[in-house]
């Protein structure tokens, strides 16, 4: 078997969503779990949430559905909402709850006359998805007028909410606590990074994603600064060690020159495991027992490289990517991206290693 897999600690995972709920102990919390739960697996995640939380965030009705198929009973909240009016009988049928972000699915629900659980999205300021703010009085008034839908409340989002200058994310907030909603409509304006920097958007639901597996949202911060855990550690091994002498190259293009003699290590990870080929920079660190190496040359379909220099390890020895020991942000600014994407992008060839803990 190919050495490489990704290890899911769901005792990290219920960890941290303690943590996230005792930031807000009077707010519920949406485990988002769209994209395959980030990565994270996510029938495992939300089987492993499943005696706490009280509801899933999903981008669309396929992720619904595959939860629901394996037995999941939680409210599950469709945060792209649907795509055609084919979907309304599979959202009431399922129990899904679309986000409204559009006129045009307003028409559909008002055509299908389906009863449904839905919610609306107001655009704040970030201008991806939603009705505007400014035009929330008429939309409230027309979903008003649309007894079939059980309106659960509004959905916003944050543009900037992990920056360190908050005056546009407080902006936001400042829309969103304009709105005059109908009595009994609920608010989930809050994502990670809002949960902990603008205590205010809380509201009565959270959406907690990235946070629950352990990362920080934040640029210069580790999960570990907010007590949170890595979830997923990233593993593979050194598959063999070559000696070069000064000069020497390796790889494709010659991508690798030895800046002096020592061992370069060849491991099992590549871009067709979803590690990206620019992730080669030189600066890129992994860990092998305990000591810090970097990735050199150019990543291959299925193999990268990894400078020595005077160390040798024997074909076999472990080597971790991100994960426990070498935290996925500290990788994520090596490699010029987000944590977010190290653990997204991963293909379905890495072999999933789930521990219950
Ligand atoms: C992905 C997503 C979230 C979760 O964001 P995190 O930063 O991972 O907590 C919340 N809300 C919406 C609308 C999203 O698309």
């Amino acid at each position: 078997m190919r050495p490489l897999k990704k290890i899911i600690d769901l005792a990290a995972l219920r960890h941290n969503w303690q943590v996230l709920q005792a930031q807000a102990p009077q707010a519920r919390i949406m485990a988002v779990v769209k994209a395959n739960a980030y990565g994270h697996d996510a029938l495992s995640v939300a089987q492993a949430l499943a005696d706490v939380a009280p509801c899933y965030a999903v981008a669309c009705s396929e992720e619904a559905v595959a939860l629901r198929a394996a037995g999941l009973r939680q409210a599950i909240v469709l945060l792209e909402g649907i795509f055609s009016p084919e979907e309304i009988a599979l959202c009431a049928e399922q129990d899904l709850q679309p986000v409204i972000h559009h006129q045009r699915q307003l028409d559909w629900l008002a055509a299908a006359q389906t009863p449904l659980k839905a919610w609306l999205k107001i655009d704040s300021g970030m201008h991806r998805l939603g009705f505007a703010a400014a035009e929330s009085e008429a939309l409230f008034a027309q979903a008003l007028c649309m007894p079939y839908v059980d309106w659960q409340g509004v959905v916003s989002h944050f543009a900037c909410a992990d920056s360190e200058d908050l005056a546009h994310a407080e902006g936001q907030l400042a829309q969103l606590q304009h709105l005059q909603l109908p009595d009994t409509w609920q608010r989930s304006y809050a994502n990670s990074a809002a949960i902990f920097r603008l205590p205010a958007a809380q509201g009565e639901w959270l959406r907690a994603g990235i946070m629950l597996y352990g990362l920080s949202p934040f640029e210069d911060s580790c999960g570990a600064d907010f007590g949170l855990q890595a979830v997923m550690t990233l593993q593979t091994e050194i598959l063999a060690t070559h000696y070069l002498s000064q000069g020497e190259s390796a790889g494709y293009a010659q991508g690798f020159i030895a800046p002096s003699e020592g061992y370069l290590a060849t491991i099992a990870i590549g871009y067709g495991d979803g590690w990206a080929r620019r992730i080669e920079s030189g600066k890129v660190p992994v860990l092998i027992e305990g000591r810090r190496y970097y990735l050199v040359g150019l990543v291959t379909m299925d193999m990268a490289l990894i400078w020595l220099g005077a160390e040798n390890y024997p074909a076999g020895t472990a080597v971790e990517l991100f994960g426990k020991q070498l935290a996925a942000e500290e990788v994520a600014a090596a490699a010029e991206t987000i944590p977010y994407t190290l653990s997204t992008m991963l293909t379905p060839r890495v072999r999933l290693e789930v521990r219950h803990g």
